[in-house]
C-alpha cells in the first residue's frame, strides 16, 4: 500500500471519509475513541487528511504577512497537528497494545510517510526564522514562566532537528530521517517476528520445580496460540525469568536463556545486525551535519545530564560497587552448586535459579511465597489508594467506554474538588497481539489552550493470567511493574499545564522516570501491604514475619540487576560515542566492550544490542538508557523526603510533588522542579544505599 493515490482511490477516499470514524467527531462518553468502530482500512485514508491538514496549518503560519508574534506563531503551532495527534494516538496504541498483520503493514508505510511528513516542517527556513526571531527578542515579549519555557524548547527543537542548516545538508538530513524511521520500525517488527515464531512445549518430565500459577499461566500462553490442553514458554519476559528462576532442568533453562538472547541475533529474516550498522552509521552522520563530534553529543545536550562525561561519571561510579557485589554473590552461588553435588561451573541460564536458592537461605524468602498474596486487582486498588492519599483524586470504574480489546478496564478519576479530571485504561494481560513490556501512553494528552482538555492515560502490561477461575497473582517484579506504569499514568493524569507540547510526560528522557520509579517506592511500603497484599483465597493479610522478609529481599541479588542494566547502559553510550565504523562487527564490538568493563562472564547484558528495542526501535533512548539510573538517583534522594516528614504521606510533601513534578510536565526546568521540591540538589547516595550497594559484600 502506497502513498500515491491515484484519482479514483482518492474519490473512493473521500466517500470513505464521511464513514471513516477516525474523521469524524467522537459521540462517545468524554469524546473518547470508538474503538469498536475502528478497522485498519481506516487508518490510511486519515493519516493522509491528518498530513494534509497539518501542512496546511504550518502553510498558513509561514505565510503569515503579520509580523511574528508569540500568538501568530508559537501558540498557532501548538494548535496545529490536532487530527494528526488524534489518528497517531490511536494507531500506534493499537500496533502496541493489540496488533495484525494489516497493522504491522500499515505501520510500514507509515513511519517513514511520517518522517517525510515532519521533516520539511521542521527543516523549514521561513518557519524558523519567525521562532528565531521570537526567541531572540523573548526577554522583552512579556511572556509567563510557561510561555517562556514553551518558546525556548520550540526553538531547541527546531534548531536540533537542523532548521537551521544549508539546503544540501537539509536535504541529506530528510533522507537520514525518514531511513531512520524505516529502519527502527523493522528492527522492532524482527524482534517481535523472533519472539512470535519460537515457543517451547513442557511435556510431563519437563515441569521440575515449576510453580501452579507459571503453568497456569504456560497453558494459558499455549492457549491463546491455538495449542489448547498444551503448555509453553514463550519468550516474553515475564515467562523466560520465572522460567530461568524456578525450572529444576538445567538443560531447559540453557534452551530457554539462548532462545531469549539472541532474538534478532540468528541469522534469520529478522536478524538485526545489519540494521543497528546502518542506524549507527546515520546516527552519526546526523549529529556531524549539525556540528555535534558524536550522537551521544548530540542527544545529550538536550537532557539533565548534559554531556557523555556526566553520563558516564554516575555510570561508573555505581558500576564498581555493583560488580564487586556481583562477584562475591557469584562466588556463593558457585559454593551452593558445590555443595549440592554439582559438577559444574556457573553460567548465565544458572544464576536466577541458584540466587533464588540462596535467597531462600539467606532471607528465608521466595517470590512463589508472597505471590498468593499479590491480587492484581487488590494491587490497582493499591496503587489508586495511594495516589488518594497523596493527590487526593478517586477512580470509579466505567463500563460504557469503548476499548480496544475486552480485557482492557477503564476507571474515571476526579480531582479533590470532584471535577473530571482523567480516564485512565489499565489492560494488564499478556496476549500474542501484544507486544512485550509493559508501558504507559496516552490517548489524548492534557491542555487547556481553548479550554480544558481532559487525558486519556493508557497502561498495558503483559501480567499472566490467573488459572481458571481463580485471579491473576502478581511476582513481586509484576507488582512493581503495575506502580512503576502508574507513576508514569499519574504524570499523565495529573498534568496542569496549557500547552499540549508541555502536556504530562513530555519531559527530558532522564527526568521522564522519576514519577514512576518514585511511586514503585509505596509500593514495599508496610502500611500498603498490610492493607492490600491478602491472601487470595483466605483474605489473610500478608503475615508480618513474611512482609518483613519480603521487604529485606528487596536487596538481595541487587549486584546482579545492576550489572545486567548498567552494563547494557554503557554499551548504549559506547554505541553512540564511538565512531560507527569501530560497531560495523556488533557481536564483536558486544564482546570487546564487555571484556573492557570486566562484565562477568556468568551475567549477560539485560538487552543485547540485537534485541534492544530502547535504543533501536526509535531513537527516543539512543545513548539515553541511562536515564533510568539517572532518575533513580532522583527517585531514592526524593522518597526520602517522606521518610524525613516521617510520614509516607505527608500531606506539605504530598503537595509539594504534585505541585513541582507530578503536574507541572514540561512547563519548567527538571533541575529547577526538582530543587523546588526537596530543598537542594539529588544526593547520589541514596541510590546505592537503597540498592543495598554500599554494603560490604561480606555483610549482605
Ligand atoms: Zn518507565
Amino acid at each position: 500500500m502506497g502513498f500515491v493515490m491515484s484519482e479514483t482511490q482518492q474519490m473512493a477516499a473521500i466517500s470513505q471519509a464521511q464513514e471513516n470514524p477516525l474523521l469524524k467527531a467522537w459521540q462517545t462518553p468524554f469524546e473518547t475513541p470508538p474503538f469498536a468502530e475502528i478497522v485498519p482500512e481506516h487508518f490510511l485514508p486519515a493519516f493522509e487528511q491528518a498530513f494534509a491538514d497539518h501542512a496546511a496549518e504550518i502553510s498558513a503560519i509561514t505565510h503569515d504577512p503579520a509580523a511574528p508574534d508569540f500568538a501568530n506563531t508559537i501558540t498557532a503551532l501548538e494548535r496545529s497537528g490536532k487530527l494528526l495527534s488524534r489518528v497517531s494516538a490511536v494507531f500506534y496504541d493499537l500496533v502496541s497494545a493489540h496488533s495484525n498483520p494489516a497493522l504491522l503493514e500499515i505501520d510500514k508505510d507509515v513511519s517513514p510517510r511520517m518522517a517525510r511528513h515532519w521533516n520539511p516542517i521542521m527543516m523549514n527556513a521561513v518557519l524558523f526564522g519567525r521562532v528565531a526571531m521570537l526567541h531572540e527578542i523573548r526577554a522583552t515579549l512579556g511572556l509567563t514562566t510557561e510561555q517562556q519555557r514553551l518558546l525556548e524548547r520550540t526553538y531547541t527543537r527546531f534548531h536540533r532537528a537542523g532548521a537551521g542548516l544549508d539546503d544540501a545538508a537539509k536535504t541529506r538530513m530528510a533522507e537520514i530521517n525518514e531511513r531512520l524511521a524505516q529502519l527502527g520500525t523493522s528492527f522492532s517488527h524482527h524482534l517481535l517476528g523472533d519472539e512470535q515464531d519460537w515457543f517451547m512445549e513442557l511435556g510431563e518430565d519437563d515441569r521440575a520445580g515449576l510453580s501452579d500459577s507459571f503453568m497456569a499461566a504456560a497453558h494459558a500462553a499455549a492457549e491463546a496460540r491455538g495449542m489448547a490442553g498444551k503448555a509453553i514458554v514463550t519468550l516474553s519476559r515475564s515467562s523466560v525469568e520465572p522460567f530461568l528462576k524456578s525450572s529444576d532442568r538445567r538443560d531447559l533453562r540453557e534452551k530457554v536463556f539462548t532462545a531469549f538472547t539472541t532474538r534478532g541475533d540468528n541469522g534469520n529474516d529478522n536478524d538485526n545486525n545489519a540494521v543497528i550498522v546502518e542506524i549507527l552509521a546515520l546516527r552519526e552522520e546526523s549529529a556531524k551535519l549539525l556540528g555535534f563530534p558524536t550522537f551521544a553529543a548530540y542527544r545529550l545536550e538536550d537532557s539533565m545530564a548534559k554531556t557523555p562525561e556526566a553520563v558516564r561519571g554516575l555510570l561508573e561510579r555505581v558500576w564498581k560497587p555493583a560488580r564487586a557485589r556481583a562477584l562475591a554473590d557469584r562466588d556463593a552461588l558457585q559454593a551452593l552448586i558445590s555443595e549440592e553435588g554439582g559438577n559444574f561451573a556457573l553460567a548465565p541460564w544458572d544464576w536466577r535459579y541458584y540466587a533464588e536458592k540462596l535467597r531462600q537461605i539467606r532471607a528465608n524468602f521466595d517470590d512463589a511465597a508472597i505471590k498468593p498474596y499479590l491480587v492484581l486487582d487488590h494491587m490497582i486498588d493499591a496503587a489508586f489508594d495511594c495516589a488518594s492519599r497523596l493527590f487526593g483524586v478517586t477512580f470509579a470504574e466505567r463500563r460504557d467506554i469503548p476499548v480496544w480489546h475486552p480485557d482492557v478496564r477503564v476507571w474515571e478519576v476526579r480531582g479533590r474538588d470532584g471535577a473530571h479530571k482523567a480516564l485512565f485504561y489499565g489492560d494488564y494481560f499478556a496476549r500474542p497481539s501484544k507486544r512485550s513490556g509493559a508501558w504507559m501512553t496516552s490517548l489524548r494528552d492534557q491542555q487547556k489552550l481553548d479550554g480544558k482538555i481532559a487525558p486519556l492515560i493508557i497502561n498495558v502490561c503483559n501480567f499472566a493470567r490467573g488459572a481458571e477461575g481463580e485471579p491473576s497473582l502478581l511476582s513481586p517484579d509484576d507488582a512493581r511493574t503495575l506502580f512503576h506504569e502508574f507513576g508514569h499514568g499519574l504524570h499523565g493524569m495529573l498534568s496542569d499545564v496549557t500547552y499540549p507540547s508541555l502536556s504530562g510526560t513530555s519531559v527530558f528522557t532522564d527526568f521522564v522516570e522519576l514519577p514512576s520509579q518514585l511511586y514503585e517506592h509505596w509500593q514495599e511500603q508496610p502500611r500498603v501491604l498490610r492493607q492490600f497484599a491478602r491472601h487470595y483465597q483466605t483474605g489473610e493479610p500478608l503475615p508480618d514475619d513474611l512482609l518483613k522478609r519480603f521487604i529485606a529481599a528487596r536487596k538481595f541479588n541487587q549486584g546482579f540487576a545492576t550489572v545486567e542494566f548498567v552494563s547494557s547502559a554503557l554499551i548504549d553510550l559506547e554505541f553512540h560515542t564511538q565512531p560507527a565504523d569501530a560497531s560495523r562487527d556488533v557481536r564483536a564490538f558486544e564482546r570487546a566492550e564487555l571484556e573492557k568493563i570486566g562484565m562477568p562472564a556468568e551475567i549477560a547484558l539485560r538487552h543485547r544490542p540485537t534485541q534492544f528495542g530502547h535504543i533501536f526501535s526509535g531513537d527516543h533512548y539512543a545513548a539515553g538508557y541511562y536515564s533510568y539510573m539517572w532518575s533513580e538517583v532522583m527517585d531514592a534522594d526524593a522518597f526520602g523526603a517522606f521518610e524525613e516528614a516521617g510520614d509516607i504521606f505527608d500531606p506539605a510533601t504530598a503537595s509539594r510533588l504534585h505541585d513541582d513534578i507530578y503536574s507541572s510536565g514540561g512547563s519548567r526546568d527538571p533541575e529547577e522542579a526538582y530543587v523546588a521540591f526537596r530543598g537542594r540538589d539529588p544526593e547520589p547516595d541514596a541510590l546505592l544505599r537503597r540498592r543495598g550497594l554500599l554494603e560490604t559484600p561480606e555483610a549482605a
